[in-house]
């Protein structure tokens, strides 16, 4: 099996606008194919929006981002990481949701990702809403507790909806922090905005120690200052990396279902990726673009880009564990 196989293919080759779309115009390789065991660094789509409480579309976001990632090119023109050229990366396609039953297709969710862990292959998700982060990491965190590091302008923190619904994009986070999955000392939410229904979320995060970065300190400080507290709440250990879109200001980034207004830049969305050098990351998602409010396709566009920028630290850190290892 050589390295060749898991390279996209060149815009010089076959025009960017030509082919199958897959992510990042790499091959597909489903989990059942046996080129999966090469695997380092899966691309992969949910889509599914169950969890959305207000306007739906993400279902439709994989979709659109496998398109617009066509756009991708091999260098990172800022921090020159090649990442195709440092480990091999694939396509894993669609997990499958269950339109019709929300516990289902998380159980779906988890199962799906449970055989990519147990290829040792790092998942990199296109979403879907914020709820499909929770099974997720239901099964990347099977042995400790994770580290995150979530950038989001909502906490998602929210003990429940309606009453007392439990599942939605609004409360993935509490629920992953009831279950053991994530250790809330070492947890960081960046970005964090616009009116609120209470502060029934900051005040569980006080509670267990969740540092959250509110918007205004993000702006104060810089980026680079905030993605170095970031780091260090997170340590060496391992850490999942969840992206939200409406992170971004929706100036930017108008496709997606619950903006707010104030955000950040989609430069200082790539900076605080690139802040995430350093950091051990088991696995990454970009959620919450939403297709029917993205007509021109922007939003995806720069929903893939940040993947790329997350891909690129992956498999930064991915080939300098190798050369310390020995390992190829
Ligand atoms: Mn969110
Ligand atoms: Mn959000």
């Amino acid at each position: 099996m050589t390295h060749d196989f898991f390279r996209p293919v060149s815009g010089f080759d076959l025009p960017r606008f030509a082919g199958i779309p897959t992510f990042m115009r790499l091959p597909h390789v489903g989990l059942d194919d046996p080129r999966i065991s090469q695997v380092q660094v899966g691309l992969i789509g949910a889509p599914w929006d169950g969890g959305t409480t207000n306007r739906p579309g993400p279902r439709h976001g994989p979709r659109q981002m496998r398109d617009l990632s066509t756009m991708i090119r091999a260098e990172n023109g800022s921090t020159r990481v090649r990442p195709f050229d440092l480990v091999r990366c694939a396509d894993l396609g669609d997990v499958a949701p269950n339109p019709g039953d929300l516990m289902d297709s998380m159980a779906r969710m988890t199962a799906f990702y449970a055989r990519v862990k147990a290829q040792g292959i790092v998942p990199l998700t296109a979403g879907g809403d914020h709820l499909c982060t929770l099974p997720i990491l239901r099964a990347m965190a099977g042995d400790a507790p994770l580290g995150m590091i979530h950038f989001d302008s909502h906490t998602d923190l929210f003990h429940s909806y309606f009453g007392g619904t439990m599942y939605t994009h609004g409360t993935p986070f509490r629920r992953a922090v009831e279950e053991g999955l994530l250790d809330p000392g070492r947890v960081c939410m960046i970005g964090i905005r616009g009116p609120a229904y209470d502060r029934e979320d900051r005040d569980f995060a006080d509670a267990v120690g969740i540092r959250v970065i509110p918007v205004e300190e993000l702006f104060a400080r810089g980026t680079d200052d905030v993605m170095a507290e970031a780091r260090a709440i997170v340590g060496q250990g391992d850490t999942y990396v969840s992206y939200d879109i409406d992170f971004v200001d929706p100036a930017y980034a108008p496709g997606t279902g619950t903006p707010e207004i104030g955000g950040p830049t989609s430069w200082q969305a790539l900076q605080v990726a690139r802040g995430l050098k350093g950091v051990k990351v088991v696995g990454a998602d970009l959620v919450e673009v939403s297709p029917p409010f993205d007509p021109s396709g922007g939003t995806a566009f720069l929903g893939v880009t940040l993947m790329f920028e997350m891909l690129c630290v992956i498999a930064g850190r991915l080939a300098a564990d190798a050369a310390k290892t020995g390992a190829a």
